[in-house]
């Protein structure tokens, strides 16, 4: 009887609400049976919830797809750490997290689901017979998810030094978010590590609370654009150090006191008291856990194909600073989501994924996780 109910039961369900002529039907349907789960469906599955991810998930809710964004660990991304943003065409002067919230609201407008959930763990199953296949996703509660396109949007993490001091002292004077920690040091000397955009943007974030704040550059040059660095100029409290490496976080067991450095043309050493030391060196790309799925390049971001964002699996694409190591930009993450949510659209439709399949899917879609 448990037999019955557990396999045959799905199977009836199953022949009566999937078409048998498309993609969505025979591999899908044994593949349900297998697992008894009976709502676990996501048409479009969204992996991060940054400016790439929603954009996906804006163009994913109004294609009418069930469009499921999976927000991680951070949601938002890089932009909810970003204060004041003015390179965004067409949006002036807003906060990061401004632009987030909004964002995250026009998706929902248009229907897309923003689940509070982490996906640990992806595979690919395909069929015995033919080409079909299916993504099956495990999220932070060891549910199953059985997706039938990915975009990838897991963007960047904060790159570290790698010296010693660094890991003991995170979170007690050494940080990467600069408009998180800002506060903690008023009227204290900081130290950012980094010449690029980010240096800027968290010297001018920690500027109006801290004494001094030094721009630790390790070459002869900023890397940042220069509109940026002009601003710095508003900043008395702010001044920019070249050519110096830092060799060690020092501090007293609690909290950090200062760090040694190097002059790299002099080789000569030094030690700079501080309070804290921000960390503006760059990012890697998350991609951990595609790396048996998809192609990643020798520095770690996933290779595309072509002009789109298709990778080289069908029905995996990926968008944003996972994918992006030369532009990086929120507008340039924004565009690549949108690409990844046509491509993905295209594949299921070309797929036989039409408006009848969706209604008749409907019963069986993924819509979180009850915690
Ligand atoms: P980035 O442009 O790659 O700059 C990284 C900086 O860190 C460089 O100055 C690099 O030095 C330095 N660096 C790397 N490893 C180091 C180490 N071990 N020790 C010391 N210094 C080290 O990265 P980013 O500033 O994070 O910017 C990433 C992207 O986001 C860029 O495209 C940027 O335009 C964008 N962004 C934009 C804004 C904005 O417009 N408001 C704000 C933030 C970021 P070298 O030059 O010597 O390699």
């Amino acid at each position: 009887m448990n037999f019955y109910i557990k396999k045959i039961v799905p199977l009836i369900f199953c022949n009566f609400i999937l078409y048998a002529n498309d993609f969505t039907s025979k591999y899908l349907e044994k593949k349900l049976q297998a697992t008894d789960e009976t709502k676990s469906l996501v048409p479009l599955a969204i992996i991060g919830g940054g400016s790439a991810g929603l954009a996906a998930g804006i163009y994913g809710g109004r294609a009418n797809m069930h469009t499921v964004v999976f927000m991680g660990t951070h949601p938002g991304g890089q932009l909810v750490e970003t204060s004041i943003v003015e390179n965004i065409p067409g949006v002036s002067r807003k906060t990061g997290e401004e632009i987030m919230d909004l964002t995250k609201q026009q998706a929902k407008e248009f229907g897309a689901l923003l689940l509070d959930e982490t996906i640990k763990k992806i595979e690919i199953e395909t069929s015995d017979d033919d080409d079909k296949q299916i993504f099956v996703l495990t999220n932070d509660a060891d549910e199953k998810i059985y997706a039938l396109a990915i975009v990838i949007a897991t963007g960047s993490s904060p790159r570290k030094l790698n010296v010693p001091g660094e890991d003991e002292y995170f979170g007690n004077g050494v940080s990467t978010c600069a408009l998180c920690d800002c506060v903690l040091y008023k009227g204290q000397d900081v130290v950012i590590v980094g010449g690029g955009d980010d240096a800027v943007e968290k010297a001018m974030q920690v500027a109006p609370y801290a004494k001094n704040v030094t721009i630790l550059v390790r070459s002869d040059r900023m890397r940042a654009a220069p509109k940026m660095c002009d601003k710095l100029s508003d900043y008395e409290n702010v001044k920019i150090v070249y050519n110096k490496k830092v060799t060690e976080i020092v501090g007293d067991g609690d909290c950090v006191t200062g760090i040694r450095i190097i002059d790299i043309l002099t080789l000569e050493e030094d030690f700079m008291p501080v309070a804290g030391v921000f960390l503006a060196v760059g990012h890697n790309p998350n991609t951990g856990l595609y790396k048996d799925l998809i192609d990643i390049s020798d520095d770690g971001y996933i290779i595309l194909q072509s002009r789109s964002q298709q990778t080289c699996t069908p029905g995996i694409y990926a968008a944003g600073d996972v994918a992006d190591g030369q532009y990086r930009q929120a507008g340039t993450a924004n565009g690549d989501g949108i690409k990844a949510a046509l491509d993905a659209v295209k594949y299921l439709r070309s797929k036989g994924f039409t408006e009848k399949v969706a209604r008749e899917m409907r019963p069986r879609y993924y819509k979180g996780m009850v915690r």
